[in-house]
């Protein structure tokens, strides 16, 4: 083992134990629910509630459906879903029978839903009929499945398009029809099977979607639980607020995977809005709600937040940027348990996280520490360990690894070493006290308002367009969305372009967080003397 850490002795915070049991497949954590304390509640939506007992028997029945319509160990099912029951259950019901999970943010073009279905190949597809928005994907799921001949089958919820396949309920097999095995989370080689697949996106410029297993999925409840060592209380009869993308890890991992684990209650939104939260915590008596920085602000920006009833709120999570010095105060007046994290979706969600007792200084500058849970290093430009106090990319090893990027082994790779280290990209400083202070990333992926972008992924659409020659797109502070992109374009040789254009050319491929907040168009870019643009020139023409 080439010079591994764990933490130092005199680590803050203890090796995480937790009162729930360890069990090989997420969705057992829901069978064992329904047994121990089958009236719990486990899913709501507006009116609509189940208890555990109904959770698990949905998820049976789900997966008995999938089984019917020729689903099997190994195969995907895609599903276009806000953050809702049906998702739970159906990420469940995959997992229960070996399938892969894919999700699909309803906010992504059809080019880039293509995209995703085009590289998994699932043979099912779920989606939402419209979203909370009044958004429709009549056209979306019509185009797929004229596109797409390896989709069996679609199925549409919570209404019926009129020639596509049932609604969810009409999908479920009527009760009585046998339940299909349980298979090993493990082959005879030693090989351990996917449970989803999640689209991030690549340098390359397209999402890659990372395979992630059972273990992985339940990973980042053990690393958290070094925030809550002899704080277990805090996480009994939990009521979380589920309102991230139902596609990303933070809430296929940290939100649903660790209430369940947990036996929770997941409180559904399908949508973030800041006034919505606040009536949901009041009225649901949530106990834990988190998201990105940005989400926490505008909760507590509302005129009515400090009028609002938060008296059931006893944590308060937050990831993917810092918070501000105001903010941190604001929560830390509630009076209620705060804790940060690092983490990736190849990590497992959920690398380091900040002690019981954390002080304003840990919570405010640091992203906690990577505890035991998985080995780590810290590595300098010469794959060296750097010292305490410099700045090194952060290396993984252990259960939060990812399996892989699916169809891509190339890209796999350039990303788990021959000896089974993650390297993420992230650059990060450990103080003297062992906490780690995030210092950047060696790609040039950024983070608006919560979602990681790819310049080249956007610069790829813009020169798509007939107009244009050349262009670059930089990540920029911004005081909202933590960083946003900035394009900067070439036309091509005697044509005009203008910035609402290409704006307008974005969002026809690209999610509306992708496009850039400004554009402007040059006569030439700034190059270097060895002939690549010069960004620091760049960044200097946008602050
Ligand atoms: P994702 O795979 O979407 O969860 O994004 C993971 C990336 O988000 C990491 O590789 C980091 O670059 C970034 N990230 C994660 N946690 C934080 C944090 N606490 N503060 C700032 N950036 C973060």
């Amino acid at each position: 083992m080439t010079g591994a850490r764990q933490m130092p002795a005199a680590q803050p915070d203890g090796v995480p134990r937790h009162p729930y049991p360890k069990l090989p497949r997420i969705c057992d954590y829901v069978s064992h629910y329904a047994r121990i304390s089958p009236d719990r509640e486990a899913l709501v939506l507006d009116d609509r509630r189940c208890t555990y007992l109904e959770f698990d028997r949905s998820v049976e029945r789900t997966a008995a459906a999938l089984r019917s319509a020729g689903i099997r160990a190994g195969d995907r099912i895609a599903m276009i879903t806000t953050p809702r029951p049906e998702f739970a259950i159906l990420l469940m019901a995959a997992t229960r029978m070996g399938a892969i999970w894919v999700g699909i943010n309803p906010r992504y073009t059809q080019s880039e839903v293509d995209h995703v279905l085009g590289d998994c190949t699932p043979s099912m597809l779920f989606s939402i009929t419209q979203d909370p928005d009044g958004r429709q994907y009549r056209d979306i799921v019509t185009r797929c499945k004229d596109r797409f001949p390896f989709l069996d089958r679609i199925v549409t919820f919570p209404d019926a398009l009129p020639g596509l396949s049932t609604d969810f309920d009409g999908f479920l097999a009527a009760e009585g029809d046998p339940p299909p095995p349980r298979p090993k989370v493990r082959d005879a080689d030693g090989g351990v099977a996917a449970a989803v697949i999640v689209y991030t996106s690549g340098t390359t410029g397209k999402p890659k979607g990372a395979l992630l297993s059972n273990d992985n999925l339940v990973f980042s409840f053990d690393s958290v639980s070094r925030s809550f060592v002899g704080k277990e209380h805090l996480r009994e009869n939990l009521r979380t607020l589920c309102n991230l993308p139902a596609n990303h890890v933070g809430c296929i991992s940290e939100m649903v995977g660790n209430t369940i684990v947990c036996g929770g209650t997941l409180v559904f939104a399908e949508r973030f809005d800041a006034g919505d939260t606040l009536r949901l915590i009041e009225s649901e008596r949530i106990t834990l709600f988190g998201g990105v920085p940005l989400m926490l602000e505008a909760v507590f920006a509302q005129h009515n937040a400090a009028k609002t009833d938060l008296s059931s709120v006893r944590i308060i999570g937050w990831g993917g940027a810092p918070v501000t010095a105001t903010l941190l105060e604001t929560m830390a007046a509630l009076d209620v348990h705060l804790f940060t994290n690092y983490g990736l979706t190849e990590g497992g969600a959920i690398c380091s996280a900040t002690p019981p007792n954390p002080t304003p200084d840990i919570l405010g500058n640091t992203v906690g520490t990577p505890g035991t849970v998985q080995e780590y290093r810290i590595v300098g430009e010469d794959g060296k360990d750097v010292a305490v106090g410099e700045t090194g990319e952060v290396w993984l090893r252990g259960r939060g690894v990812f399996l892989g990027y699916w169809n891509n082994p190339s890209a796999t790779a350039r990303t788990i070493d021959t000896e089974g280290w993650l390297h993420t990209g992230d650059l990060v400083r450990q103080r003297e006290d062992g906490y780690w202070v995030l210092a950047g990333r060696k790609s040039e992926m950024f983070k608006s308002g919560g979602y990681n972008v790819y310049p080249r992924e956007i610069e790829l659409c813009l020169e798509q367009h007939p107009d244009v020659a050349n262009a670059v797109v930089i990540s920029v502070p911004d005081a909202r969305f933590f960083e946003v992109g900035a394009a900067f374009v070439v036309p091509a040789p005697g044509r005009t372009i203008t910035p609402p254009g290409l704006s307008a050319h974005l969002r026809e491929s690209l999610a509306a967080y992708k496009v850039p907040k400004s554009i402007r168009i040059l006569e030439a870019l700034p190059m270097l003397p060895i002939g690549k643009v010069d960004k620091h020139a760049l960044q200097r023409m946008s602050s």
